[in-house]
């Protein structure tokens, strides 16, 4: 469903801004040749220009161009969402070729009252708490800062949708900050429901897969993360929190403090294709999509199995031999030892794993097996 919130709306100490909606814009120079044109990127306007239609010289021009003379082919993507200004952003390469004259300067766009657009999807589970899925959907033609997020929560959207889960899912589609902040005001009560959190960013370049922890730290999210990352078998990182990023910085805030963690393959501003023309769809791979992809199901998977169990048979080890369970120490028999000597009802299946040193699903199905042996079962915290 897509919410729309009026321009004006106090969301906490901000408010919703005007809506900004552009028609054309480019810079012509004596010729009449247009040597900036939207028409053709739309990274080449200052996103959130005023409109303008002026003569300027090559001098006043230059002020309000932006280029990237590191990269000189590549046209930066900038903003000015809150402070009124004007501007053009295009390739280095083109800034030098630039002569001396007049130049045409046409901005067609509107600043009015309007909306804030923003997409949610809430699919119910067996309990009523909550996961959230987060990811930012503001940012003109940028793949990786982006649409890898859109796309890869749309799909984790659908597969949820297919497979029984014990937790909602709430899926927000949003504009970065303003776009969370918004949410968080107008849903207090929602978000009480949140038990933990994942925003998806920058997940298809070919970067390794980073995990930038809570506020909390311990979370279960933070060590489902760690866990599935630990035993994937490649290389990752995993970062501590801080108060800038992306929406966990809202999420996370003081007065919320909701277990959200954010995932993301190399870390923003840490590519030089970051905010730029080249983060394009050359610039993300099917591979590193799928792989984020599975990375993600499996974080999930960790939280939807993680419960505490009971062995109802607690008084020295139960006869596995006799039940068919005991064949010789092997991984599974070693997780059947650990799951059955640690289910005294205050252990989780993620605490059990984490001090076997097991991964996790290995423990689930023994835990499973050992259920259906009469051996355990799932204690309701
Ligand atoms: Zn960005």
């Amino acid at each position: 469903m897509v919410y729309e919130v009026p321009s004006g709306t106090n969301v906490f100490d901000w408010v919703v801004p005007k809506e900004w909606n552009i028609k054309d814009a480019y810079v012509k120079n004596s010729k009449g040749e247009k040597i900036v044109d939207f028409q053709k990127s739309n990274l080449h306007i200052v996103n959130y220009s005023v409109p303008v239609k002026k003569v300027a010289s090559l001098k006043e021009l230059k002020e309000h161009l932006s280029t990237l003379p590191d990269h000189q082919d590549w046209i930066p993507y900038r903003t000015s969402y809150y402070k009124e200004d004007w501007g053009f952003c295009l390739s280095h390469r083109r800034f030098l070729e630039l002569e001396e004259g007049l130049y045409e300067v046409f901005i067609n766009t509107t600043l009015e009252d309007g909306s804030l657009s923003y997409g949610e999807l809430y699919l119910p589970g067996e309990e009523d708490n909550e996961i959230l899925i987060s990811c930012h959907a503001c940012h003109p033609s940028l793949a990786n800062d982006n649409l890898s997020g859109v796309s890869l929560a749309a799909l984790l959207a659908q597969h949820i949708s297919s497979v029984r889960h014990r937790y909602a899912y709430r899926f927000l589609f949003i504009p970065g900050t303003i776009g969370a902040i918004t949410w968080l005001a107008l849903n207090e009560g929602k978000a009480l429901k949140i038990k933990h959190g994942l925003v998806l960013s920058g997940l298809g370049d070919e970067g390794n897969i980073t995990y930038k922890k809570s506020r909390h730290g311990i979370a279960e999210i933070d060590r489902a993360a760690g866990h599935v990352l630990k035993h994937s078998g490649d290389a990752y990182e995993i970062m501590d929190f801080s108060p800038y990023g992306y929406d966990e910085r809202q999420y996370c805030s003081p007065g919320f403090n909701l277990p959200v963690g954010c995932l993301s393959r190399t870390p923003y501003g840490r590519y030089p294709e970051y905010h730029t023309s080249a983060d394009n769809l050359d610039f993300v791979h099917p591979r590193s999509l799928g792989d984020s992809f599975l990375k993600v199901l499996s974080i999930l998977e960790v939280l939807e199995g993680n419960c505490a169990y009971l062995n109802l048979n607690p008084k020295c080890e139960p006869q596995l031999g006799k039940r068919g369970l005991y064949n010789s120490i092997g991984v599974n028999e070693m997780a059947m030892l650990w799951v059955l000597n640690l289910s005294d009802g205050s252990n989780t299946l993620l605490d059990i794993a984490e001090r076997a040193g097991l991964k996790f699903d290995v423990v689930f199905s023994i835990a499973k097996t050992l259920c259906e042996n009469n051996l355990l079962k799932k204690v309701i915290l």
